[in-house]
């Protein structure tokens, strides 16, 4: 008898999750044998789903929206690092001392980036937006080393608060972590990384014009089948690549594929797929 390995990805709605498209293309590119489904929890019911999946002998699960703080609660102690900072967990697992947590989103976002020939080392990174996608992405790109790193928000005082926050927990960071308004987004960058929600309702962000440096990415954290207005923006004032954030769903699941089965698979190809199935 056959014994196939399941996991899911658990959100709500769920029926748009493109998971189970790519955890299936990394189990044949890895050659490795697993059911990866979609699960629709209930708003509150998110426990007893995740309960019933590992009771059932489910290895491991993602978790999307609504539901990423939550998880992130089953698991009190069992969190890492990334997890703890981000507040909120994307990736589960079960061992012997119970369910454990992590959040691969940033650790995806810096894999893609360096995908995209842009190595966080050294750089000079504005982050646009100050909510969960950005308090992910934080410790990722400064363990990568950037040269420094400002937070801006439309909210000032979010931004601020993040910062002061994530300090608390990596006080060495201290002197390549900022924070500010909007208007404080002056100055030169070789990263510009938007992790607003605005590209959704395809609202312009109210930035004053970006210094971009001559070898310059342009990154939002959105993706669709064109370039948000916040790419078309940074073309125009000389980004020299702009990109969205396809790679950094891809790279996010690459991550917890590795966390699950110890091989970190390659991205480009089913990147290429998902691309032209927008
Ligand atoms: P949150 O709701 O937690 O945060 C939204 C942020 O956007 C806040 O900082 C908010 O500012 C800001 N914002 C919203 N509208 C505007 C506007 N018109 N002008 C300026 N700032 C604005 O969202 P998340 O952090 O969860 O998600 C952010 C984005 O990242 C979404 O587009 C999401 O789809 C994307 N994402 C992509 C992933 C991927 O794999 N590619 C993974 C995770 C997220 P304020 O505080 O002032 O309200």
């Amino acid at each position: 008898m056959t014994i196939t390995t399941r996991y899911a990805v658990v959100g709500n709605p769920i029926a748009h999750s493109r998971s189970p498209f790519i955890h299936h293309a990394f189990a044949e590119q890895c050659g490795i044998a697993l059911v990866y489904e979609r699960l629709l929890a209930p708003k509150d019911g998110f426990a007893a789903t995740i309960s019933d999946f590992f009771a059932a002998g489910g290895k491991g699960l993602n978790i999307t929206v609504p539901f990423k703080e939550e998880a992130f609660a089953l698991c009190e102690s069992r969190l890492s690092l990334r997890a703890r900072i981000a507040g909120a967990v994307n990736t589960l697992w079960m061992e012997e001392d119970g369910l454990h947590g992590c959040n691969s989103d940033g650790l995806g976002l810096v894999n893609d980036i360096m995908r995209l020939g842009f190595a966080p080392e050294g750089k000079r990174i504005l982050m646009v937006g100050a909510g969960g996608a950005a308090r992910g992405c934080l410790l990722p790109l400064l363990q990568a080393g950037c040269h420094s790193l400002h937070v801006v928000n439309r909210t000032a005082s979010r931004a601020e608060d993040l910062v002061t926050e994530f300090l608390q927990h990596c006080p060495e960071y201290r002197t390549q972590l900022s924070a500010g308004s909007l208007d404080s987004a002056t100055g030169n960058w070789d990263i510009v990384i938007n992790a607003t929600s605005a590209s959704l309702g395809a609202e312009r962000i109210a930035l004053p014009t970006l210094g971009f440096t001559p070898q310059s990415l342009a990154y939002d954290m959105m993706y669709g089948k064109q370039p948000t207005a916040f790419m078309l923006d940074a073309a125009q004032q000389g980004a020299s690549v702009q990109a969205d954030g396809l790679g950094m769903l891809v790279g996010q699941a690459a991550v917890s594929f590795e966390i699950w089965h110890g091989m970190l698979p390659r991205t480009e190809d089913v990147l290429d797929q998902l691309r032209h199935a927008l």
